[in-house]
């Protein structure tokens, strides 16, 4: 009797490879399993995989003869050189038409070397976001594909068919995003989002701690709150969650006390920031909360520095507040809305302009699609920017929707008294205060941009244009007299 071959191939058993490899499994898919380590494939198969359609491989040249043609072989291992020398080693025992995957956190430059060299060979590929962590990789993810796009159609069921489903009609939180690095790219973006999102919900704590005085379980109730209205969201719930946490070891303390205030990155927000760097683009929020983190690095520094600066101390809020705290914590609330707001619109603002300049074609409103289930990101918030881009698809700036005006409108009065109170009080708020001055130069119809070229042209000779002048026509001014 013929043995069954396995519909998809995976390699990479560790927290996200065999979490998603039993969400395959669990959609009827037999996944044949392969890991370095290949004891990690005995214990997963005699393990968590018991009884379960996996096949457990210890070479590569196994994995691949156990496969249906065209073959199709996924790898969550480790980005970077990893990634290269495992497609290196499939390539000679794969043939014209196969398909190769890689669903780890890969730079999107990578993908897009990856999908054309290997296009030569006569290789299909993908490079696949995958976000949700373990526990989306287990229940359904949101993925986010790109790469060489004959590919699609011979994943687009598995793909489809394990990633989260959202309401109407429970619509997969998976799609085609585009070309070559395409799909790296949007995960890429949507990380650095993240970073933005977790450093708000950061920055309202602490404003809340420090200038309220908010006990954790204060501060648990007003988080589980906001998760009933517009903030609603997976971070600002596990937020609320993580007040609460006591220690098992020592019960009366909790958990997020005795964490060490100094944050750890693995990149993907860095590289956002150097995109939009590259591009020219203003994401000043996710910028912000990836130098946040390396702030909250330097401890021992802050600390000495806390000694010897002068200024107001932001722990010291027994004076702080007098005011009516109902109030100033739903200032609080629109200050993290607000802010949220303009960090989405300039994260979708960047991908639009990696579009024009990679040559993609990217459909904004359904990637805000693909965010709305699975991911760490996932809110109900995220329908309306599809709404936006439906309505509009060439909107240049979500901040201009109708939808996004109201609600800013709605967010100004807390937003600026946040901002005014973090300032006076020596509460660092780098993603609050640095979205509203993008907000307010965004809004400005004159900057002093003009001072700035009056500098360029009085020390470089860089000339500038006039502001009733012809478009493109330079002017240059002998600033010293001097010949
Ligand atoms: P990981 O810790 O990033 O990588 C572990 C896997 O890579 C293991 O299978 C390991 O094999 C293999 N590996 C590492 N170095 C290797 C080398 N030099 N040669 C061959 N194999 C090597 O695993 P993960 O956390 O499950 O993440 C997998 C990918 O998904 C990564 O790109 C990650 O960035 C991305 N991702 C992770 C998350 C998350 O929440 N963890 C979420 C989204 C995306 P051995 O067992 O033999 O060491």
């Amino acid at each position: 009797m013929a043995s069954t071959k396995g519909d998809i191939g995976l390699i990479g058993l560790a927290v996200m490879g065999e979490n998603l490899v039993l969400n395959m499994e669990n959609h009827g898919f037999t996944v044949a399993v392969y890991n370095r380590t290949t004891s990690k494939v005995d214990d997963f198969v005699n393990g968590r995989g018991k009884g379960k359609k996996f096949i457990g491989c210890h070479s590569m040249e196994q994995l691949v003869q156990s496969l249906k043609t065209p073959r199709r072989v996924m790898m969550m291992v480790k980005a970077g050189e990893v990634v290269d020398h495992f497609i290196n080693q499939l390539v000679p025992l794969l043939e014209k038409g196969d398909i190769i995957i890689d669903g780890g956190n890969s730079l999107y430059t990578d993908s897009d070397r990856r999908t054309k060299d290997l296009a030569t060979k006569g290789i299909r590929f993908i490079g696949t976001g995958v976000s949700g962590g373990e526990e989306g990789a287990l229940t359904g993810p949101s993925i986010m594909p790109g790469g060489n796009p004959e590919a699609w159609p011979f994943v687009k069921d598995i793909f489809q068919g394990i990633s989260a489903k959202v309401e109407p009609g429970q619509q997969p939180c998976c799609d085609w995003v585009g070309d070559g690095g395409a799909g790296h790219y949007v995960k890429m973006v949507h990380n650095g989002i993240e970073y933005g999102d977790m450093q708000l919900c950061s920055e309202a704590y602490f404003i809340l701690k420090h200038h309220l005085s908010l006990s954790n379980e204060e501060l648990h109730q007003v988080f589980a709150e906001w998760n009933k209205g517009e903030l609603n969201s997976y971070l600002i719930e596990i937020t609320s969650e993580i007040f609460t946490k006591k220690d098992d070891q020592n019960p009366n303390t909790y958990v997020l006390d005795e964490i060490l205030d100094s944050a750890g990155q693995k990149g993907t927000g860095k590289w956002t920031a150097m995109n939009a760097l590259d591009l020219g683009v203003p994401v000043t929020l996710i910028g912000e909360a990836v130098f946040a983190r390396c702030l909250s690095s330097l401890k021992e520094e802050r600390v000495k520095a806390s000694k010897i600066l002068p200024g107001p101390n932001p722990l010291d809020c027994k004076s702080h507040f007098t005011g009516d705290k109902k109030q100033f914590i739903e200032y609080v609330r629109q200050s993290l809305f607000a802010s949220k707001l303009v960090s989405y619109a300039q994260g979708f603002t960047m991908m639009r302009a990696a579009a024009k300049e990679y040559g993609w074609k990217l459909n904004y409103g359904a990637i805000a699609l693909l965010w709305r289930g699975g991911c760490i990101i996932r809110s109900t918030f995220l329908s309306k920017i599809k709404d936006a881009f439906e309505k509009d698809p060439n909107l240049d700036n979500l901040l201009v929707d109708s939808w996004f005006t109201s609600k800013l409108a709605e967010c100004q009065v807390g937003w600026r008294q946040v901002a005014s109170a973090s300032v006076l009080y020596g509460i660092p708020s780098p993603a609050f205060t640095s979205a509203l001055s993008y907000y307010d130069g965004y809004r400005c119809a004159t900057l002093p941009a003009n001072l700035l070229q009056a500098q360029r042209d009085y020390f470089g000779a860089h000339t500038y244009e006039k502001l009733n002048g012809k478009k493109g026509e330079a002017f240059h001014t002998n600033w010293t007299g001097r010949g």
